[in-house]
């Protein structure tokens, strides 16, 4: 199911970027290729308690006719605005309510939309509330105030925002595991999937993707039912009617994106190439769980030592992705072609493992003894306060600490070790948010003022 889209709006310099970047949190999760996600604009992963959705920012909304392209700009926002399930209207708390505010209010209300109201650069707790409450002249409801930039008040928005976007389609639907098949070509992705789909007790049904030109398979094994995604693109690379990107990295990153479970497929005899670090890359990227598969196994000259040698330079080179299982196949004599699927069922549960905070906390509070966090010159040192699971598919867990720039990359690696040794999360990306204890104070007091 593609995930939800909130659309963020309003006039140039009220912050919308900011508010989006806000929102996003997780830094460089800019997401081209969601289905039903067009170029034109800049969508960014989000997610609150264990809703996930994608922002997009549509630019800034100008109702003046007498510049040539500001039509085009606001159709831009309108097509925003119809692939949304929501919108967040932004205004600045401290110019106060704009002419062209009420504008797009007044369009707004005849969109079939739901529109919260986020009153920006909101950061004075004691203004905060009168800077917001000019705007319930709007008529769109509850004003928000909120800072982009500090990230207060954010907290309410988003408990409200995510009260409109769809339900989670429970059923069959959710139990199947996404798989798609990546590497560059000539690895042997096309000889896998055949190896995949080609056997009798295999139950294979072509179902269609989410673009008209992708097909996806689904194969029953063992009670599982696995979506091979976008097999199209896989097969039909050697027909002459497609232009070469037809097949190239977009086609991969779009697999990528829909996938749960990424079989990473590189080829033995080659090693691992430039653009295999890159389909890694973008697996991080995407927070997709992912099985590293080198095909080819068996046209590889092999002596006692040779898996163990290739094991370590293949990790080396894909070093961001060193907690994907490794699995040597031969795609063409089916050595080892099914063991993948256990590795992917074991990927896939990793992916939407949930642990309880107690847990967690039992984790970090042994972490921090063993190796306490750095201290600054001036005698600063970091405090983590506790940690709790914020999301899965990937799992993010949430450490609330004093300052997040008191911990340093060597300490964030080795508390991620630590979960990961305590844990494991084999065959998922893990992800960590170091949140300060600043924003969090005046969030709380900025909530604890609107409900006054
Ligand atoms: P956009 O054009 O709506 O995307 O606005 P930007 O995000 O680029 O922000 C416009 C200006 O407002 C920039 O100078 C920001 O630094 C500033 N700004 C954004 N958010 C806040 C905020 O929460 N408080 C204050 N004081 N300024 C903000
Ligand atoms: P794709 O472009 O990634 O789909 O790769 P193909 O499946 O079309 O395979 C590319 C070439 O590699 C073909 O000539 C295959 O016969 C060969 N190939 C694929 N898998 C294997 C394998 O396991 N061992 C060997 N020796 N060759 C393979």
């Amino acid at each position: 199911m593609p995930l939800p889209i909130v659309a963020i709006i309003g006039r140039p310099n009220v912050g919308k970027s900011t508010v989006v970047n806000r929102l996003a949190q997780v830094q460089d999760a800019i997401v081209y290729d969601e289905p039903g996600v067009t170029r034109d604009r800049t969508y960014k992963r989000a997610f609150w308690g264990d809703r996930e959705f994608l922002v997009v920012d549509t630019g800034g909304l100008v109702f003046d006719d007498d510049t040539e392209f500001l039509p085009l700009i606001r159709e831009q926002a309108m097509a925003a605005l119809a692939e949304s399930s929501a919108a967040i209207f932004v205004v600045d708390g401290q110019t106060g309510l704009m002419p062209a505010d009420e504008e797009i209010a007044g369009w707004l209300r005849q969109q079939p939309v739901p529109v919260l109201l986020a009153v920006n650069k909101c950061e004075s707790v004691e203004q905060g509330i009168t800077q917001a409450a000019e705007f319930w002249e709007l008529g769109l409801g509850e004003p928000y105030p909120v800072s982009g930039i500090h990230g207060s008040g954010t907290g309410e928005l988003l408990d409200q925002l995510i009260l409109h976007l769809p339900p989670v389609t429970e059923g069959s639907e959710r139990d199947e595991i996404r798989v798609a098949i990546a590497g560059r070509p000539n690895v042997g992705k096309s000889s896998l999937l055949n190896a995949f789909v080609g056997e009798n007790r295999a139950i294979v049904s072509p179902v269609s993707g989410t673009t008209r030109d992708t097909i996806d398979m689904v194969v029953e094994r063992e009670g599982h039912i696995y979506r091979l995604i976008d097999t199209a693109g896989i097969r039909k690379k050697k027909n002459v009617e497609y232009g070469p990107e037809f097949f190239g990295i977009n086609r991969a990153f779009k697999a990528i994106t829909r996938a749960d479970v990424v079989l990473l497929v590189i080829d033995a005899v080659d090693g691992v190439t430039e653009q295999d670090q890159k389909l890694a890359g973008r697996i991080l990227d995407e927070g997709r769980a992912c099985v590293v598969v080198v095909n080819k196994w068996d046209a590889v000259e092999k002596d006692p030592y040779t898996i163990y040698e290739y094991q370590k330079t293949v990790r080396d080179r894909l070093h961001f992705t060193e907690w994907a299982e490794m699995i040597f196949i031969s795609a063409q004599t089916g050595q080892r072609v099914e063991k993948i699927l256990g590795l992917v069922n074991t990927a896939a549960e990793q992916h939407k493992r949930r642990v309880t905070t107690s847990v967690i906390n039992e984790v970090l509070e042994d972490a921090v003894k063993w190796h306490t966090p750095p201290t600054t010159r001036q005698g600063r040192q970091g405090r983590i306060y506790y940690g709790t699971q914020v999301s899965t598919q990937p799992p993010a867990i949430a450490l609330f600490v004093n300052d997040p720039e008191l911990f340093n990359d060597s300490y964030r690696r080795y508390i991620e070790r630590q979960f990961r040794e305590s844990l494991g999360f084999t065959g998922t990306p893990l992800r960590l948010l170091w949140r300060g204890k600043k924003v969090r104070e005046m969030e709380r007091g900025a909530n604890r003022a609107t409900k006054v």
